[in-house]
């Protein structure tokens, strides 16, 4: 057991949110322990703005729903609990333990693997710790004595910015093998570099990502790529061979052609510029560009056994986008419009004078355009029709995605009563 830290530390509470504080003081007056832990805290001592702040406490989640009024559990294969104070959504969870694989029980199962299919044995703050992924994710703090709890040297590991599983790496990745994209998460985010056995131990369990049920993958896609750092993660994820286990293998097509690279990377870094100004960003799009160069080889190879460019372009989009939900769950929503984005290529490439505001006022005009551009700077396409669809825009700037709508809304009621994920967060 490491030697308990307690701190006193100047950490701002005046940046803490008043939600988190309040849930802390409230379950603290109803006897139990406390403390905000996370990214909050690893954010506060980096100086830079805590997203969200997470509550860890000795209470059962039954015991958390039953302090507060406004509180619902949620999650199975890791129980949580929604607080909400203010207008927030606090995170709260309960402390977790030690459990033997060996011993499946109600609360915790593994896979065959060693997969943790369950997580819900409780423990004390101290097993707590060990339980999480990252040193730098293990600080707890108590706002109202300013304690700042580091049992596993994390805030030296944020002075020496490194990026350091708790424990043995390959026995934590085998446990729960999105904690290696995790890790490149936090490396390219925070510009950490991986701590030696941390690195290392990935080369052994990179393939146990095949087993993570693919919707749980595109939730991971999510944070690593709609976050402001998408470019320094795709790069990391590829140092570190783990692209094409998110990915599938058509991602791949691009590392063996620099062209293809250089269109994958300006979207990308288009697409942090735009999470930096505060500009709305869409998966459709980057995965559109991501998959491109996969979409256009099929596509050429179609064409040459004689399907029209936009057959083609058509049918290689289908298999793409199927390909990769295997390994990715892209929700309908965004593989339709992946689709779109690859159909209007060609159609755009023809410049037809009679099908100019047809094309114009499509949905997903913006973002192929955006694409063809992107296609033009790499030269991915030699003709230079961008131009052309330039002027059309300035002629008919209301035209410009005024279909938006039109597809979104299938016939059938209860849409509304459905909950949804948010398209990007
Ligand atoms: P962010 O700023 O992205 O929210 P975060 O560190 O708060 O970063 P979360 O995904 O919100 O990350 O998770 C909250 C905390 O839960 C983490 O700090 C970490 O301690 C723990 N945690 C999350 N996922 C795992 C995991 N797969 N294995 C172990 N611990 C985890
Ligand atoms: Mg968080």
């Amino acid at each position: 057991m490491p030697t308990p830290r307690a701190a006193m530390t100047t950490i701002d509470t005046a940046a803490f949110s008043k939600g988190a504080l309040q849930v802390v003081t409230h379950l603290q007056r109803a006897g139990f322990e406390a403390y905000v832990v996370g990214g909050a805290i690893r954010d506060l001592l980096l100086g830079t703005n805590p997203k969200d702040f997470d509550v860890a406490t000795n209470a059962t989640p039954e015991e958390i729903r039953q302090t507060f009024r406004n509180a619902r559990i949620i999650g199975r294969r890791f129980q949580i609990v929604h607080v909400r104070s203010g207008g927030e959504i606090i995170e709260v969870t309960t402390f977790r333990g030690n459990h033997d694989n060996d011993q499946p029980t109600q609360a915790a199962r593994a896979s065959q693997s060693g997969r943790l299919l369950r997580d819900n044995v409780y423990g004390t703050l101290e097993e707590d710790a060990l339980r999480r992924d990252l040193t730098i994710n293990a600080l707890y703090y108590d706002p109202t004595n300013h304690q700042l709890i580091d049992f596993l040297n994390g805030a030296a590991d944020i002075t020496a910015r490194l990026i350091r599983i708790i424990g043995n790496p390959a026995d934590r990745y085998t446990e729960d093998p999105v904690r290696m994209l995790r890790v490149v998460r936090f490396a390219a985010r925070l510009e950490f570099d991986l701590e030696r056995d941390t690195e290392a131990a990935i080369a052994e369990t990179r393939h146990l990502l095949a087993d993570i049920p693919a919707a749980r993958l595109f939730d991971e896609w999510l944070k690593l790529f709609m976050n402001g750092f998408s470019e320094p993660t795709f790069m990391l994820l590829s140092h570190f061979d783990l692209l094409t286990s998110l990915m599938g293998d058509d991602i791949d097509i691009s590392m063996a052609q620099q062209r293809s690279l250089e269109l994958q990377r300006k979207a990308l870094g288009n697409t942090d510029k735009r999470v930096a100004d505060g500009r709305p960003v869409t998966p459709a799009f980057l995965l559109a560009a991501l998959y491109w160069p996969a979409v256009a080889h099929r596509s050429a190879a179609l064409t040459t056994q004689g399907e029209t460019p936009i057959q083609a372009m058509h049918s290689a989009g289908q298999q793409i986008v199927q390909q990769a939900c295997r390994r990715l769950t892209v929700p309908k929503r965004f593989s339709l419009a992946m689709r779109d984005i690859w159909d209007l290529q060609p159609r755009l490439e023809r410049m037809q004078a009679k099908k100019v505001r047809d094309l114009l006022a499509h949905r997903w005009f913006r973002a192929a355009f955006d694409l063809l551009l992107l296609r033009e700077q790499t030269s991915d396409m030699t003709s230079r029709c961008s131009d052309f669809w330039e002027q059309q825009q300035a002629k008919h700037p209301e035209l410009v995605g005024s279909a938006r709508g039109q597809r979104e809304q299938p016939p059938g009621r209860g849409r509304g009563r459905r909950r949804r994920r948010p398209s990007s967060p």
